[in-house]
């Protein structure tokens, strides 16, 4: 008898998990709130961070270079690039000290045998001169990652998950849990259909304290500010002069991308953010756009007078210890939970589904350790995000 799967939500973690549960013979069906890619969803936009640089961080850093093969494989599955390869340039301003972001990711990398390239002042100044390189005095380069197309990724993944034999219904709002005999057999939609499974996993990211409110206390949702921007020759923004960067990211949080085919340049900052509920407006605060071009004129100053193509405000799904929740939910028998993306899943994408289906599965998967069903915990989640856990 097949086994049925009910997925709450069509981002990354809700298709990841539908495609992998699908090839394993899981019957499957989707629901998201709207369209898929859902416009206020974390995995829309234009562009993600792909890396594996996480400092010192064995368990991220080797989901990363997992994740950054099977990008590779799936560019030639799909038979396009969404995934671009331009690479990570990360700079700061003072020389690398053990214990920052930089430093600790340049020397981990190294140790495990990837081939990055100190980059001093002088280098930046010749080989990215859109930096200003008076004020950046080391860093390096590590030609292995770059950005994913991400709002594309979506739509091809439900392209996918579709071909695959996954039922998605959009435009269905998850409304209440069906439990029976202490166990949740499905789910309520906003239009009163029931819809039953085996197991139901929730994957509304930013959105599951809402629905999940016994939650609250280790999961919220966090805006962050993102802004495109029109430089006049896009051209002199791409790699290689002008590849994926993080400007000091370990202390002021700003990265950002090279001109996309548009010519959009992207720019966020991976800061602390403002606590939120993801149901409520999305605002974005006075001043942001100045905050901003602030940052420009002192790190990329041909960029500080562009024109704005675009703005968006965009939901952190943030987990106490920011780490994800890939695990079953002890109080509530039937539900699985896939979320706390803390800002940094995307890159995952490619090993989410595995991960997340040897999970419903109950299989043995060393990488579950981290993202199993826990408590409050300390204070992991400063230092993460402390450390540029982009
Ligand atoms: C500003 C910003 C920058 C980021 N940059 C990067 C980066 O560079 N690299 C990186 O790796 N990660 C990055 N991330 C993180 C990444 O975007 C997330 O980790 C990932 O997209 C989360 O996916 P998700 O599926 O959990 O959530 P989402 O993509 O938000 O999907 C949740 C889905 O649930 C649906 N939903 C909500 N409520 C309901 C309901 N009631 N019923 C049914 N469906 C519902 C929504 O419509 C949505 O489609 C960034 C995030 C933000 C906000």
């Amino acid at each position: 008898m097949e086994k049925q799967a009910l997925i709450l939500g069509g981002g990354v973690f809700g298709l990841a998990a539908a495609l992998e549960l699908r090839t394993r013979g899981w019957r499957v069906v989707l629901l998201d709130a709207g369209g898929i890619p859902h416009p206020d969803a974390a995995s829309t936009d234009i562009s993600k961070v792909v890396r594996m640089d996480y400092g010192a961080d064995p368990l991220y850093t080797a989901m990363g270079e997992a994740a950054i093969r099977r990008w590779r494989e799936w560019n030639a599955r799909w038979g396009e690039d969404l995934f671009h390869e331009d690479g990570f340039l990360v700079m700061t301003r003072r020389p690398m000290t053990p214990g920052s972001f930089e430093h600790d990711s340049h020397a981990f990398l190294t140790a495990r045998g990837h081939p990055l390239r100190r980059v001093g002042a002088e280098t930046l100044r010749r080989a990215h001169p859109k930096w200003n390189a008076g004020a950046f005095a080391d860093g390096y380069f590590n030609p292995q990652g770059g950005w994913a197309e991400s709002g594309r990724v979506v739509a091809r993944l439900k392209l996918d998950a579709l071909a695959a034999g996954v039922e998605i219904h959009e435009h269905r709002p998850f409304h209440r849990w069906l439990e029976e005999g202490g166990r949740v057999r499905g789910v309520m939609d906003a239009h009163g259909a029931e819809w039953r499974a085996d197991v139901v996993v929730s994957a509304l990211g930013a959105w599951t304290p809402e629905h999940l409110p016994w939650l609250a206390d280790r999961l919220h949702a966090t805006a962050q500010s993102v802004f495109h921007f029109l430089p006049q020759n896009a051209a002199e923004w791409r790699a290689p002069a002008f590849p994926v960067w993080a400007a000091d990211i370990g202390t002021t949080g700003w990265y950002g991308f090279p001109a996309n085919a548009n010519g959009v340049v992207k720019v966020a900052n991976h800061g602390p953010g403002r606590r939120v509920r993801a149901s409520d407006a999305r605002m974005m605060p006075d001043g942001e756009e100045e905050r901003f071009r602030a940052f420009l004129r002192a790190t990329f100053p041909a960029l500080a007078d562009a024109p704005v193509a675009a703005s968006r405000v965009c939901l952190y799904g943030d987990s106490f210890d920011g780490h994800f929740f890939l695990d079953h939910d002890p109080e509530h028998p039937g539900l699985f939970v896939a979320t706390g993306d803390s800002g940094h899943a995307f890159k995952f994408t490619p090993v989410l589904g595995p991960l997340i289906a040897d999970a419903v599965e109950g299989r043995p998967n060393p990488w579950l350790e981290r993202f199993r069903w826990r408590g409050l915990g300390g204070t992991d989640g400063e230092k993460a995000r402390a450390g540029g856990n982009k």
